[in-house]
């Protein structure tokens, strides 16, 4: 018997396998989808075993090199995730081998540079066959037997306390017996289990669904903020459950807070959580008691699409418009199209899976929204706050008018407002999307800006560090203290979170002030440590980044102000009006969810701007429609597809005449759809490599596949020039 076997080779872009030779003692416990040790050349190397048959040649097998050694008891890619791979690796244009390790824990990827073993707690517990009460035990014996009546088992090292020695006589007697048990690195809290029923709205959306909870259908549920949502996930996984079925829930990895495991903890008890938090040993566990079968419900970040969990039942994509399910580096795939693909994945036996996929959002993105409209999914529409709570009242606040009166960055109105809701006792969220004290440094006298010397950016400075940082390389400098040029002082332009903070303080003297952003949330914990102090009210203002927009519960929050709505909508994308209005609508979410009417004051530089005034009126249709035109006109998703190819080197003589290679060999070839460029990245600069970009405006990828493709191939892993496409890019 010999198998196919796909190896790590670095500096080739080759799917190909290898053909190795299985022995006898190696045939009875070697599966397709294990990893084994194969040698190749003068090394070792670790491969993913792909196929499995007999060689009808025995003269050519007999030429064959053996296996060296099998790495798993248990294939670890199993037949739905060999054929995910080839499919990711065929649309986003990467190796096989890229795409299979994407899939795995760390622990489990090939060439593993990790060793982690699982862990075991042994317990001991009382052979009855041999024990009677005839037998005469001493005193410490005697007391171990009693433990161990009243507890069925009890760990040894707990016993081993009463008395060592006694333990041992006993398990030499079989009077008691040993067992190992796996000791889990990360286990979820037990919480007490509540029960609720969804109000009227809910249970018709709830129905929809279970009446196709057999079926392939995709779901667009698109509901308010506080609309309730979570709660008919939960009650439509608890159908998928008790049908001996599993379920995967995605959310955007800052909203996989504490409070909403704690929301699913105390309603299911078999749960595995995966997202960046953890550690690896830890990733490790909850990956496999998700291959054993121990938990049927998985909740996780972007890769937990990838759970090895059998039989599913139902995918739920929250917040189904976040950019955070777009995977930015290789490979590039977007969960959503994963769960597309998983849905329809004609699955061992030929049986399908028939999983429904339901999409939620209270700001769909426009293409999820325009394939509800055209009927490819089914629109599911929450419409009130749970308990109909009414939304916030929303006041733009024009920042051209009121800037001279302001204090610094804040108006007099939103300064009034938070003293009067501080002296209700009530919380205040304050958003603003961009970290740091200032956004840059300038000389005072000749205007020299501070840059980093790696990218085209300028430096942000932190003024708890007294450091200067790029936010794209992460270069830091500490900050000088006169101008290099000219000696004159510095002065700094624009906020971010940590300047709110301190001014904050000066302003309102009642502010007890937590921030939460990047900077604040790099030890273990640290979020769930800043969410329950707010919650407790420890604080009555927290200060925050898109950080605090997503998935975050606190009654007691009645004012939420945004700081500077401009900054999102500056940026230059085609997406800054969608991503605005979107972030804008999460953040106000955060107001009133309690029993108290909420408020939310937008302050921006741009009252008349279409994003802004459908925030104003919680007009997403609105939007939708008037996003739509501009979309159309010029020619963008959801009307016809992206793809971007970033043609990137240290060299710019080389990136430049590269991208005009490129760009000439795509014209050659692509007739009936769009190209252009090439132009300069947004940041042209990065990490010092100058980026020239070609965008592909398409309406059917069978017209370019081929020849990116070939592209990919043509630059892979080349030196001094990196070519990365990126399908739908964000
Ligand atoms: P969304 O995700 O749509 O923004 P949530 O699921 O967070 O909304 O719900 C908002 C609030 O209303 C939460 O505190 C939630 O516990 C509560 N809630 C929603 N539906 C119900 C229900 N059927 N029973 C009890 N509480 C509910
Ligand atoms: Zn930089």
């Amino acid at each position: 018997m010999v198998c196919e076997c796909l190896v790590e080779l670095e500096h080739v872009f080759i799917d190909k396998t290898f053909t190795y030779k299985i022995n006898k003692e190696q045939l009875p416990l070697l599966k397709v989808g294990m990893r084994v040790v194969v040698p190749f050349g003068k090394q070792t190397l670790e491969g993913f075993v792909l196929k499995i048959y007999e060689n009808k040649d025995v003269s050519l097998e007999n030429k064959l090199k053996e296996i060296i050694s099998i790495v798993d008891t248990y294939p670890i890619l199993n037949e739905e995730l060999l054929t995910l791979g080839k499919y990711i690796s065929k649309t986003t244009l990467c190796s096989l081998m890229t795409s299979y390790q994407a899939m795995l824990p760390k622990a489990l990827k090939a060439k593993k540079k990790v060793n982690m073993t699982p862990k075991y707690d042994t317990y001991i517990c009382i052979n009855y066959g041999m024990y009677n009460n005839d037998i005469k035990f001493n005193a410490s014996q005697e007391k171990i037997l009693e433990l161990l009546k009243e507890n069925k088992k009890v760990k040894k090292e707990v016993l081993n306390k009463i008395s060592v020695s006694s333990v041992n006589t006993l398990l030499k007697k079989n009077i008691l017996l040993e067992e190992k048990e796996e000791n889990y690195r990360y286990n979820l809290i037990n919480e007490e289990k509540i029960k609720f029923n969804l109000n009227e709205e809910q249970q018709k959306v709830y129905k929809e669904i279970f009446n196709s909870i057999n079926t392939n259908e995709t779901f667009l549920l698109y509901g308010v903020t506080g609309s309730g949502k979570t709660n008919v996930y939960m009650k439509v996984i608890e159908d998928v459950i008790k049908n001996n079925k599993t379920a995967i829930l995605l959310v955007p990895e800052i909203s996989l807070t504490p409070q909403i495991i704690k929301r699913f903890t105390s309603y299911f008890s078999n749960i595995a959580v995966l997202h960046s938090g953890l550690s690896d040993g830890e990733k490790y566990d909850e990956w496999r008691k998700i291959n054993e079968g121990k938990v049927k419900i998985v909740i996780g970040a972007r890769s937990a699409i990838f759970a090895p969990l059998k039989n599913i039942g139902v995918i739920i994509i929250d917040e189904e418009h976040s950019q955070t399910y777009k995977q930015e580096n290789n490979p590039r795939y977007n969960a959503i199209d994963i769960a597309n693909f998983l849905q329809h994945l004609n699955y061992l036996n030929s049986q399908y899976h028939n999983c429904p996929l339901i999409l939620g959002s209270a700001t769909p993105s426009l293409e999820s929204f325009a394939r509800a409209k055209k009927n490819v999914y089914k629109l599911l529409e929450l419409k009130n706050r749970y308990n109909n709570n009414t939304m916030p009242k929303v006041e733009i606040i024009d920042m051209n008018k009121e800037f001279k009166k302001a204090s610094g960055y804040f108006s007099n109105t939103l300064i009034d407002q938070i003293k009067e809701t501080l002296e209700r006792k009530e919380q205040v969220i304050l958003f603003l999307n961009r970290r740091g004290y200032s956004s840059f440094l300038t000389c005072s006298s000749c205007g020299y800006v501070e840059k980093c010397p790696n990218c085209d950016i300028s430096l942000t400075y932190h003024k708890s560090s007294n450091m200067l940082r790029c936010h794209y390389c992460g270069y830091a400098t500490k900050r000088k203290k006169l101008c290099p040029k000219c000696q004159e002082e510095f002065k700094d332009y624009g906020i971010g979170t940590e300047k709110v903070e301190e001014e904050l303080k000066s302003l309102i003297k009642d502010a007890k002030i937590i921030r939460m952003d990047v900077d604040t949330t790099t030890t273990k914990n640290a979020h769930a440590k800043i969410i329950n102090s707010f919650l407790e009210e420890k604080y009555n203002i927290l200060v925050g980044t898109q950080m605090i927009a997503k998935g975050l519960d606190f009654p007691n929050v009645t004012l939420v102000g945004v700081l500077n709505a401009d900054i999102g909508l500056n940026f230059p994308d085609f997406r800054s009006s969608e991503t605005t209005f979107s972030l804008l609508n999460q953040v106000l979410g955060r107001s009133g969810r309690g029993n108290k009417e909420g408020k939310v004051l937008i302050q921006t530089f741009n009252p008349e701007h279409y994003a802004i005034t459908y925030t104003k009126n919680h007009d997403y249709l609105g939007f939708y429609n008037e996003e739509m035109k501009i979309r159309k006109i010029l020619k963008y998703p959801p009307y016809y597809y992206i793809c971007s190819i970033k043609i990137i080197s240290k060299d710019y003589n080389l990136a430049s005449k590269s991208s005009y290679d490129v760009v000439n060999y795509l014209k050659q070839n692509i007739k009936n759809e769009i190209i252009l460029g090439p132009s300069v990245c947004n940041v042209f600069k990065l990490n010092n490599n100058y980026r020239f970009q070609i965008i592909i405006k398409y309406k059917d990828i069978n017209n370019i596949l081929e020849y990116l493709t070939n592209i990919e191939h043509h630059y892979f892993n080349k030196k001094d020039i990196k070519v990365e496409i990126d399908f739908n890019p964000l």
